[in-house]
């Protein structure tokens, strides 16, 4: 199966180059030529299989460069670097409602569950293109994907990886965790700005020729390990596929049933991911798209206007406070009848004025399959506080918005399809505040919250944030984001030298 560019359609690469590059050379994003369906009889077998198995049943649906037994080599050291049994585990809060925990692997949130996969990908993807240069991986984070790719691609052979992170955009313990990362090809930078600023330098970077030649010239190529690439996303894939198997397997649904997916969303990967899932044969009744008051989703999905143009808030859900969401454009693609002239233009368009439009018919397309809805500040916190009451259950920020947008939900439509509230991290990344939210105390200090927070819930510290304390930090480096050029460039020759 070859991958189109969102932008040109002429440009087809293999599944192994889409993960090199990360990015087009047009500025689009790949997307596969077709979506592999699942029938009922591969859904039988899967139901069967351990995690490992079913993700490389899916990724060798799409990675035809690769071979399942590859790919189950892969799958099965990624995954076992997650703690406990089931990587992702499906838990029955209530009836009817169940959270899918993404949050079992090295850095306690979901974005584990594609970036310890990648490095494999990537790693096998240069030997199969034959590339030759360094593989330079550039991130630009809003806290869990840093933390994730450093984790994921410290001391991977062939390649470096250079962070950089709003300085005051983050949570102090998704700080704490960066800046205190091992490895000897990583780099961790802070820049004074927010996410949004840190990507466009970053996407800048990628689109810059002359970049890329100075790059070239001391060794390295880029690739990206934001959820632009395919890498990323189509791992993400495969745990909405085995959580409809596990809702299967529980006597729960019946194949061929409906379920909703309530995803908490920034770039738009994650809930994309879901979308591609209902592609190849996951019963999906709604995806139900949950933000916080940067809202720029929900109002996109009400009116067809895609506007930037509005104030940035940081939130107690940092890892969504984003205005320019990447993945919609692989989203709009299909829903454009994969016109890549006229997503061309809209990205222009937002390059440009900061803003696009869709049409009527594109927008009801969308709200057939897609819901929407925003959780502010309190609303999140409350919900955070009611759900340990209620359920007994400790989430995170992101989660309990996710949750209070399923609320807004089931409150308008009383629509009782089985949903599957989608969990992306671990309460303890977020000890001041969902502190806050059960005890009405604030704690300034991450490491007092985190005892706080487990004195009053019992909920164990997971152990990569239980030993941060032990940890030294190596990088405290701030630099303005007109800056971040240099700073790689910078990077490349020292370690040429
Ligand atoms: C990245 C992230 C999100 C947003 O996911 P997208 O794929 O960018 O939409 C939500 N919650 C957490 C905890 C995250 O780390």
């Amino acid at each position: 199966m070859k991958y189109i560019s969102t932008r040109n359609k002429e440009i087809k690469v293999t599944s192994a180059q889409a993960i090199v590059n990360g990015l087009s050379n047009d500025g689009g994003l790949f997307v596969p030529e077709t979506f592999p369906k699942l029938e009922k009889e591969d859904f039988d077998k899967l139901i069967e299989m351990s995690y490992p198995e079913r993700a490389a049943k899916v990724l060798s649906m799409y990675l035809d460069d690769f071979s399942y037994e590859e790919l189950l080599d892969y799958t099965t050291k990624a995954y076992s670097r997650f703690y406990g049994e089931d990587p992702c585990p499906l838990v029955n809060i209530d009836d009817g409602l169940y959270v899918l925990e993404l949050w079992h692997g090295p850095t306690c949130a979901f974005k584990d569950m594609a970036l310890t996969m990648l490095p494999h990908l990537l790693s096998a993807a240069r030997k199969k293109t034959g590339e030759t240069s360094k593989t330079l991986i550039l991130v630009a984070t809003s806290g869990d994907t840093g933390k994730a790719a450093l984790e994921g691609f410290k001391d991977v052979e062939g390649t470096d990886i250079i962070v950089f992170y709003p300085s005051e955009g983050v949570s102090d313990m998704q700080k704490l965790q960066m800046m205190t990362q091992e490895g000897e090809n990583v780099f961790v930078c802070a820049i004074e700005g927010n996410f949004d600023d840190a990507q466009s330098a970053v996407k800048t970077i990628f689109n810059d020729k002359d970049m890329q030649d100075k790059l070239l010239a001391n060794g390295y190529k880029l690739s990206s390990a934001n959820s632009i690439n395919w890498g990323r996303l189509a791992p993400q894939i495969a745990y909405y596929v085995s959580a409809y198997c596990d809702m299967i397997s529980s006597g729960k649904i019946e194949y061929g049933d409906k379920v909703n997916f309530c995803v908490p969303s920034g770039n738009f990967g994650n809930i994309l991911a879901a979308y591609y899932a209902s592609l190849m044969g996951v019963g999906v009744n709604k995806l139900i798209c949950a933000s916080n008051v940067n809202n720029v989703l929900t109002d996109f999905f009400n009116t067809g206007e895609y506007n930037t143009h509005r104030d940035f808030h940081k939130t107690v859900s940092p890892s969504m406070d984003i205005l320019i969401s990447s993945n919609l454009e692989r989203l709009l693609f299909e829903f454009c009848g994969r016109d890549d002239k006229l997503m061309s233009e809209r990205m222009n368009s937002l390059k440009k004025e900061g803003k696009y439009n869709v049409s009527v018919d594109e927008l009801n397309k969308l709200n057939r399959i897609f819901a929407v809805g925003y959780a502010t500040e309190e609303d999140t916190l409350s919900v955070i506080d009611s759900s340990l009451e209620v359920y007994d259950y400790l989430m995170d920020t992101h989660t309990a918005v996710a949750t209070s947008v399923y609320y807004d939900y089931y409150d308008t439509t009383d629509d009782q399809t089985p949903t599957v509230i989608v969990s992306t991290a671990n309460a303890y990344k977020f000890p001041c505040d969902v502190y806050k939210a059960i005890a009405d105390e604030y704690v300034e200090d991450a490491k007092k919250a985190t005892k706080k927070l487990f004195s009053f819930s019992g909920e164990e510290v997971p152990v990569p944030l239980a030993d941060l304390d032990k940890k030294q930090i190596r990088f405290t480096k701030i630099i303005n984001k007109a800056n971040i050029a240099d700073e790689v460039l910078n990077y490349t020759t020292l370690e040429k030298k």
